[in-house]
């Protein structure tokens, strides 16, 4: 069984001093990939230095909701002379997006907006962010007649709102989110959406499933939210696991992961 996390902030100076067995422990878990996506650009050169590093590991550079403000136009000009040069293992843009609860909502649109840009200019998928603003992401979308391939990262809320984006070309992110039994709207969500729409992620360090403490979280804990996805959707595990392997690699393209 071979598993993928889609979106796992690695290069987080948690994990510093401990990726390697990190690592050893996922793999031996079953997991055979992971994606880091980036969040300013003062860390993209660590983002893609972590991907470098081990076998089955890719990145993606972009301008997070919450660090917008310490951005300018120069950036995103550097963010697209990076992205033109097509480095090795970058394979999207993002993370990106808009945060309700986080920072100036009309101060995230335009960054949002560039990066759809450029990720349909250039041919990219994209990683977005979404808190409290679904229906917002699903409009500038569609606004921007967005035609590409996209994870909607770290999905939590309603079936209305995952399947409109689902429609707009998006992957619902499964993360630990499920395995909180309290979380009743989105499991009976994630129970819901087709099989051919999900991907699994961590998000780690942040998002721990139920039972491990805050900030810690890692890839290892993957198997965690994938045992809950198949308990939710009563699916047979082998199935299940191959299913969303190829969605991740619908996804972020096809010749990633063997
Ligand atoms: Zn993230």
């Amino acid at each position: 069984m071979k598993l993928v996390d889609a979106h796992c902030h690695f290069d987080f100076p948690r994990f510093d001093g401990h990726r390697a067995s990190e690592l050893e422990a996922a793999l031996r878990s079953g997991v055979v990939g992971l994606v880091i996506p980036g969040v300013r650009r003062a860390d993209w050169g660590r983002v893609q230095s972590a991907a470098l590093a081990h076998n089955g590991l890719y990145y993606c550079l972009g301008i997070h909701p919450w660090y917008v403000s310490e951005h300018s136009t120069r950036d995103l000009e550097a963010l697209e002379a990076n992205l033109s040069a097509r480095p090795e293992r970058c394979i999207a843009i993002g993370e990106c997006g808009l945060d309700r609860l986080h920072g100036d909502l009309a101060e995230q649109y335009p960054w949002f907006e560039a990066q759809i840009e450029l990720a349909l200019k250039l041919g990219f998928p994209l990683v977005i962010h979404s808190v409290k603003t679904h229906d917002e992401v699903h409009a500038t979308l569609r606004r921007r007649n967005w035609s590409g391939k996209a994870l909607l990262h770290g999905f939590s809320g309603s079936y209305q709102q995952a399947s409109k984006l689902v429609d707009q070309g998006c992957f619902v992110g499964v993360g630990g989110v499920i395995t909180h039994p309290r979380a009743h709207k989105t499991r009976e969500t994630i129970a819901r959406l087709p099989l051919e729409s999900l991907v699994l992620e961590t998000d780690a360090p942040d998002m721990a499933p139920e039972g491990i403490a805050a900030g810690y979280n890692s890839p290892a804990y993957l198997p965690r939210i994938f045992e809950c996805l198949a308990d939710i959707r009563c699916e047979q595990p082998e199935y299940l696991a191959s299913v969303l392997f190829s969605n991740t690699a619908e996804l972020y393209g096809r010749s990633l992961w063997q």
